[in-house]
């Protein structure tokens, strides 16, 4: 069942392109199909994070390993980020993308470049209302409730056992729904790629092909050596398995550009293809598809050489210093939704004096970087659920 899924999702990849490039624009007419799986995949979220997330406190024994969980799972995030974010600058500069660009700057696609204060961005996370947060569907407050929620449920003790086989049932029932939803998995994938590939002729994405190029490599050399390295060495798995165990949550994300509509897949892939404890998968995954943006970062790394070199501008030592911390930072703030990232992407312009045009520059081709980045974001949580569960499993084995 499960060979026959992956060769399902590839069929309908593959199927897409052919129907996208023969009918064009007429392509937009399976796009409701699309938009009845991102629906499926969106009402899960919520009580998913919530639930599983309490239930990864309150199995994760005490505080103290929890304190041990988070502290790994955060410095992994960060170092793959800031590697991430080197990439895609050393490949910026070997691509130079942004020399000899015959394309005008749009400028009602140029975004306001109001983001958030890192003050602010810190202090949103601690809901005032973790209904409204809920209802709202504001992720990093719902880990936050869902964390303290767990905590609470274990010092509270026998008290508070009905609420913990609550929380307990319902990760399990969202389980099952995301199973059932699995199944959609091909039919989700043509519908959303479909008009994409219908939409950018390649007329659309050809003055630009050397941004893509630049970022199709860089996500390729991130994924092959420092995904790779961190599975083997870290992870104790091979790369191949851990790939093709992968492959479902990276084409969901290829097609949704949203790793926080991916997470319902990325967990169950992790869990049944990679082996990855649901204690491990529900603390790290959730946290990764929110903070977590490697992908992300690659790309903002690209985008500034390119919009620098567009503009004729040239970056010192410590401008590039400065992209690679605030990129880093930017992609943390990243929400896991289409388009998130470029508007990210203003911040770090911002924090070099770079026009905020640039980013209208890419606007035109940025579904086809996105779709690249977030597959790359949701590989990152993925490999950071295997590296982080291992350490975990040696450490409790020398305890034993
Ligand atoms: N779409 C990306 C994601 O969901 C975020 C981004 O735009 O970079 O992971």
């Amino acid at each position: 069942m499960k060979k026959g899924l992956l060769w399902q999702i590839l069929g309908a990849f593959i199927l897409a392109i052919i129907v996208g490039l023969i009918f064009g624009d007429g392509a937009s007419y399976v796009a409701p199909l699309g938009d009845l799986f991102l629906r499926l995949i969106t009402f899960i979220i919520v009580p998913l994070i919530l639930s599983t997330i309490v239930v990864g406190v309150t199995s994760a024994g005490d505080v103290k390993k929890l304190g041990r969980l988070g502290g790994k799972t955060i410095t992994y995030y960060l170092a793959t980020s800031f590697l991430a974010i080197s990439i895609g600058l050393i490949a910026g500069y070997i691509f130079s993308p942004g020399t000899g660009v015959d394309v005008s700057v749009n400028e009602e696609a140029v975004p306001s470049g109001e983001t958030e204060s890192v003050v602010d961005t810190i202090l949103n996370i601690i809901p005032t209302n973790p209904i409204e947060s809920l209802a709202t569907a504001s992720v990093l407050q719902i880990i936050f409730f869902a964390i303290f929620l767990g905590i609470g449920i274990k010092l509270a003790g026998e008290k508070a056992a009905p609420v913990q086989r609550f929380f307990e049932g319902l990760a399990e029932v969202m389980y099952k729904i995301t199973g059932m939803i699995m199944k959609l998995v091909p039919i989700g994938v043509f519908g959303l790629l479909a008009p994409i590939v219908g939409e950018y002729g390649a007329g659309v994405l050809l003055p630009l092909i050397k941004v893509i190029l630049a970022l199709l490599v860089a996500c390729i050399v991130h994924v092959a050596i420092v995904y790779s390295f961190a599975v083997r060495t870290f992870g104790k798995r091979s790369p191949i398995q851990f790939f093709k165990g992968i492959l479902p949550a990276a084409t969901v994300a290829f097609s949704t550009c949203s790793s926080a509509g991916t997470l319902p897949v990325t967990m169950k892939n992790t869990q049944e293809n990679l082996k990855v404890s649901k204690e491990t998968s529900s603390f790290v995954l959730p946290l990764g598809a929110t903070i977590n943006m490697d992908g992300t970062a690659l790309y903002q790394g690209i985008a500034v050489v390119f919009i620098a070199q567009y503009f004729g501008e040239s970056l010192s030592f410590a401008q590039i210093l400065t992209v690679a911390l605030i990129a880093t930072l930017a992609s943390i703030g990243t929400a896991g939704v289409p388009g998130a990232g470029m508007v990210m992407l203003t911040m770090v312009l911002t924090a070099v004096n770079l026009p905020l045009e640039g980013v209208a520059l890419i606007a035109g081709i940025d579904r086809v970087l996105d779709m690249m980045r977030t597959s790359v974001n949701v590989m990152g949580d993925a490999t950071a659920s295997v590296v982080v569960d291992s350490s975990e499993e040696k450490r409790e084995a020398e305890a034993a």
